[in-house]
């Protein structure tokens, strides 16, 4: 028992990363009698926490974690020990015991009650300085390496020694928040294997001209559907269109699917509401109602106006035609168009400007149970660093929390060695 005792008071951790994994990772790790450093190379914690949920910080999810899961875009399976160890709902209970009210919306999104992502940034701050983190700030990890036993970790100015490493350097993305992907680097070099590192949560971009009119616009409740060569998914909800690029909640899920194919084909249903019976009556109802106008006239009364140019330029109607003279065919052809506008996909948006980075640690060389090295012993990967990814909704802070949990709770299974 003294000897457990003597090892957990002076078991020295660094963790790299202040982030909401490094935060978290290091709050536990202490409260578990380790000594923790904690190196961030900005002035301050949270820098991308304070921009999650425009502001508002979707810290969690409220939902079961065998329905989280179906939310996880990437090694779903590989997260099912640390969400049970630590699950969305001992997120709540965490935060809500600790001074910092939360708040359920729209899709079981957890937001603080304050609106305010400082809230969450404090909590985890105060709580992290009360079990006695100590935190550096403006030191950048340069390099790391174990030397016998020993971690060394180096910043641009001191020298670190620990007996075990995490590393919560998170992702490429929004390198401005300090996640410039150097965790990456570090990782190759104690020989782990990196997945190729995709954008995820961001816009498409498409080849067809976007019209001035339609720059900032929201289509609402249209459908696409995304092929690849090995899948096709159709997904629902809200569209904007950007120079170049559509976005949206439509676009940040698909985005998530298709990151990892070249050729994807993506057709957008206007009216998916309403199948091939529904709007072709509507459309003779237009055309009875109204003989002696034109095409334009009943686009018109199809598309909202900021689509409409949009549409004309990349389908083949004679929009002069007056609708006494639109036959059949053409009528055919307007609800194929509709329901199955084609877009020309040209790729994703940048890393830097996705949400998330897709790709990272490979799972395989990690302890599912402790984000553990399986390479290395006593180095540890958390966050956004490692290959898994969700959608949007609170995924990816649950799961940055979830694996900082769980690889803080390792310290006492290592002693049990
Ligand atoms: C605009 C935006 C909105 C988002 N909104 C949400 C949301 O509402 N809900 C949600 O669940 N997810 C959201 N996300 C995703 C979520 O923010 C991330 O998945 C999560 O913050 C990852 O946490 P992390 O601790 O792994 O990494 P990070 O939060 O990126 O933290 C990594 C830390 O490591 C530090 N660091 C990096 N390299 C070094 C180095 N060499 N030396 C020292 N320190 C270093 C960085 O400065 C940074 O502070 C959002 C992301 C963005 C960009």
């Amino acid at each position: 028992m003294f000897k457990r005792q003597y090892i957990i008071n002076n078991m020295k951790v660094i963790c790299i990363g202040a982030g909401a994994a490094g935060l978290f990772y290091s709050l536990n790790a202490s409260k578990r009698g380790a000594e923790v450093i904690l190196l961030e190379s900005n002035f301050k914690a949270g820098k991308k926490l304070a921009i999650t949920g425009k502001g508002r910080c979707n810290i969690t999810n409220n939902k079961p974690v065998n329905e989280f899961i179906n939310h996880v875009v990437r090694n779903p399976k590989f997260l099912y020990s640390s969400l049970n160890q630590f699950t969305p709902q001992d997120t709540m209970e965490f935060f809500e015991s600790h001074g910092c009210p939360l708040k359920v919306e729209r899709g079981d999104r957890v937001f603080p009650q304050s609106d305010k992502a400082q809230s969450i940034i404090n909590t985890l701050v105060n709580e992290a300085k009360k079990a006695g983190v100590i935190f550096k700030y403006n030191e950048k990890v340069i390099s790391c390496y174990k030397d016998q036993n020993e971690f060394v970790v180096k910043t641009k100015d001191n020298v670190y020694k620990s007996d075990l490493l995490v590393i919560a350097t998170g992702g490429k993305s929004y390198p401005l928040t300090g996640s410039l992907g150097d965790g990456y680097k570090f990782a190759k070099n104690f020989g782990h294997k990196i997945i190729d590192l995709k954008p995820a949560l961001c816009p498409i971009k498409i080849k067809e001209r976007i019209h001035k009119e339609m720059i900032g616009f929201t289509l609402k409740n249209v459908e696409i559907l995304a092929k690849t060569q090995y899948f096709s998914r159709k997904v629902f909800g809200d569209l904007e269109f950007l120079p170049g690029e559509i976005t949206g909640p439509i676009t940040l899920t698909l985005s998530s699917l298709i990151n990892r194919f070249d050729e994807v084909e993506l057709v957008l249903d206007f009216k998916p509401a309403l199948d091939n019976e529904k709007l072709s009556n509507r459309i003779l109802r237009e055309i009875e109602k109204t003989p002696n106008e034109d095409v334009k006239h009943l686009l018109s009364t199809l598309l909202p106006k900021e689509m409409r140019e949009f549409f004309i330029e990349n389908t083949n109607f004679d929009v002069d035609k007056k609708l006494n003279s639109f036959s059949k065919k053409e009528r055919l052809e307007l609800i194929d168009s509709l329901k199955h506008f084609h877009l020309t996909f040209d790729g994703l948006e940048d890393i830097e400007k996705a949400v998330v980075t897709s790709g990272g640690v490979d799972v395989n060389e990690l302890n599912q149970k402790t984000l553990e090295s399986k390479l290395v012993p006593g180095l540890y990967f958390i966050g956004e660093i490692i290959d898994v990814d969700a959608f949007t909704g609170g995924y990816s802070l649950q799961i940055a929390l979830s694996t900082a949990y769980a690889a803080a709770c390792n310290i006492k299974l290592i002693y049990d060695k």
